[in-house]
């Protein structure tokens, strides 16, 4: 048993991922245009294969803009919560079929068990996942401004975590960003620096844990050397030897990573 899985775009100008077990292929989030999302699923292991569902984390365009083009394409089912149906941009338009999930209660796609759990980010309803097979699991969280209690606990003991590091706090504060827009960064409602996220890190790490792709990063207040940075950092500890680091682009598909 093992799970797959490969971000097809990671960024504030739109996200997607995709995460396989050997009989079940969902697509979490659709953040890129239907022609884009179609080019980009090409590349991955899908081929042709039919996608089971689309897992929506929140209703902000960088997550949703494909949503309603891809599951009416391939007739999809989507799994949202009320708070992310209820405020999807008009052009996002009709989903073929709309399943609404509560953040606590897990629910089935195919063989893979989601277990949606609340962040704290501007948005209406947001959520991050685990998705488990049998005992393996990963996790899925960015879009958020603080790692809750909760969020900590719901990321214990997965083997591969995809993880937002959206910001450096020194370009951010430097950058061009109005004042306002810096503020909703930087709070609780916004997105995780890249000092938080390897503090976070430090928290989570246990023998099991095997990938860790960094996901979410700025174009303008971050670059994919300070993140390496921060992560070499990391692993000047001995422990953090054996973790695969990636990074998630936002105009290229990433490698595929397998969980097992
Ligand atoms: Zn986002
Ligand atoms: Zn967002």
């Amino acid at each position: 048993m093992s799970l797959f899985f490969q971000v097809l775009a990671s960024g504030s100008k739109g996200n997607a991922i995709l995460v396989c077990s050997s009989r079940t292929q969902v697509l979490f989030d659709a953040g890129l245009s239907g022609r884009e999302l179609s080019r980009r699923l090409e590349k991955t292991p899908l081929n042709g294969h039919r996608l089971d569902g689309l897992v929506l984390s929140h209703e902000h365009q960088d997550h949703t803009r494909g949503a309603g083009v891809i599951s009416r394409r391939f007739d999809l089912p989507v799994y949202l919560t009320r708070g992310t149906l209820e405020n999807l941009a008009p052009p996002v338009g009709q989903l073929a079929h709309a399943h609404i999930f509560q953040t606590g209660a897990s629910f089935l796609i195919g063989d893979l068990a989601i277990h949606p759990f609340a962040v704290s980010h501007d948005a209406c309803e947001p959520s991050g996942f685990v998705i488990q097979q049998g005992n393996m699991r990963m996790a899925i969280c960015t879009d958020l401004g603080v790692a809750t209690q909760l969020v900590k606990t719901r990321l214990q003991g997965c083997r591969a975590l995809v993880l937002e590091s959206n910001h450096d706090v020194g370009r951010l504060m430097e950058g061009p960003y109005p004042w306002h827009l810096k503020q909703r960064i930087r709070s609780r409602h916004g997105h995780l620096s890249n000092d938080d996220t390897i503090a976070l890190l430090r928290e989570l790490h246990h023998e099991g844990l095997r990938s860790i792709l960094l996901a979410h990063l700025s174009e303008v207040n971050n670059h994919p050397e300070l993140v390496r940075k921060s992560v070499q950092e990391l692993q000047h500890c001995e422990e953090w030897a054996d973790v695969r680091f990636e990074i998630g682009r936002q105009d290229a598909v990433s490698p595929g990573i397998e969980v097992d």
